[in-house]
């Protein structure tokens, strides 16, 4: 009984026990002792409370339960949706670096839109392995990133249909000008 005070009772203006030994005076509505008087088996003097005041104090600390609870969800939701934001924005953020590449190499290269660009870097690519094949005695066939040791970034054709960039990441820059390209 003394742990169930200690942990829900009110505090209490100290009774001399406590006062002694300078604890914590708490005391519930179903004793007339507090815990520390109660554990110990002693006469106590704390005032007596009302049990009005009990149920009023333990309203209030379930109001506060409650409320810290539901704001405690809040933050959480918050929290989720600011993680899927920040992920949102990076992606879109690569998304729009990627563009902006893809422009650039248009005006570069002349050429009036995406499928043009696509298709000539897919035909430079084409060229390019069947060059490497006769240099390099290599049967394996070229991936996406077989020619990353020249510093070229090549896209593949369906590129542009998902646009999802985050998995090449960020697009290198130094692309040197390629041959037979006006
Ligand atoms: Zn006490
Ligand atoms: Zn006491």
């Amino acid at each position: 009984m003394s742990e169930n005070i200690l942990r829900r009772g009110i505090i209490m203006i100290p009774c001399d026990s406590c006062r002694e030994s300078s604890l914590e005076c708490r005391m519930s509505a179903w004793s007339r002792k507090c815990g520390h008087c109660v554990r110990r088996g002693v006469k106590c003097n704390a005032v007596e409370v009302s049990s009005s005041d009990f149920s009023k104090v333990e309203r209030e600390r379930s109001r506060i339960e409650s409320e810290l609870q539901t704001t405690r969800d809040g933050v959480a939701r918050m929290s989720a949706s600011l993680t899927e934001s920040l992920a949102r924005m990076n992606r879109l953020e690569k998304q729009q670096a990627f563009l902006r590449e893809r422009e650039g190499e248009m005006v570069r290269r002349g050429v009036e839109n995406i499928e043009a660009l696509e298709k000539l870097e897919e035909e430079e690519r084409l060229l390019k392995e069947r060059a490497d094949a006769n240099t390099v005695a290599t049967s394996e066939p070229a991936g996406a990133n077989s020619s990353s040791a020249s510093g070229e970034w090549v896209p593949s054709p369906s590129l542009l249909r998902d646009l999802d960039i985050a998995q090449w990441g960020f697009v290198d820059e130094t692309v040197e000008p390629n041959v037979g390209t006006s």
